[in-house]
């Protein structure tokens, strides 16, 4: 299942500029760019996240009275909470993967068969890490 994007998804559609194969340093800063204002925000989300459960956590010790149906409650929206931070986690990672892979040289290499993911398939998805043909097959599998 595809995580939830909130704000990166749209901002991505720029029109393919040209039919370059390897991205130019310019295009390569405004990836790192796109890729550090990711994290930015991920961190941010995680820590409110952990703020939010931190207070239904005391919330929780305090209500000792409440009834099963809201207990319940709480406790999926805990829950909820715990993905999200997953989650954004996960995607930090991703964010973080990238730009090791950017001061490394390896950015833009397919992780499993050693070709170049393409240009424009980065611009679209800038933590790509398999270029689109092997991506295909693991998600067929
Ligand atoms: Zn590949």
């Amino acid at each position: 299942m595809a995580a939830p994007r909130k704000s990166a998804a749209k901002k991505a559609a720029s029109k393919p500029a040209g039919g370059g194969k390897s991205l130019s340093a310019k295009e390569l800063a405004a990836l790192r760019a796109e890729i550090e204002e990711d994290i930015a925000q991920l961190e941010a989300e995680i820590e409110a996240a952990e703020a939010d459960l931190l207070a239904m956590l005391q919330e929780g010790a305090d209500g000792a009275g409440d009834d099963q149906a809201d207990a319940g409650a709480k406790t999926y929206e805990r829950e909820q909470e715990i993905s999200l931070a997953n989650n954004a986690r996960e995607l930090l990672d991703q964010n973080r993967r990238a730009l090791e892979r950017m001061d490394d040289g390896s950015y833009g290499i397919c992780e499993n068969c050693g070709n170049p993911i393409g240009k424009l398939r980065l611009q679209a998805a800038p933590r790509a890490t398999l270029c689109m043909p092997c991506k295909t097959k693991q998600e067929r599998r």
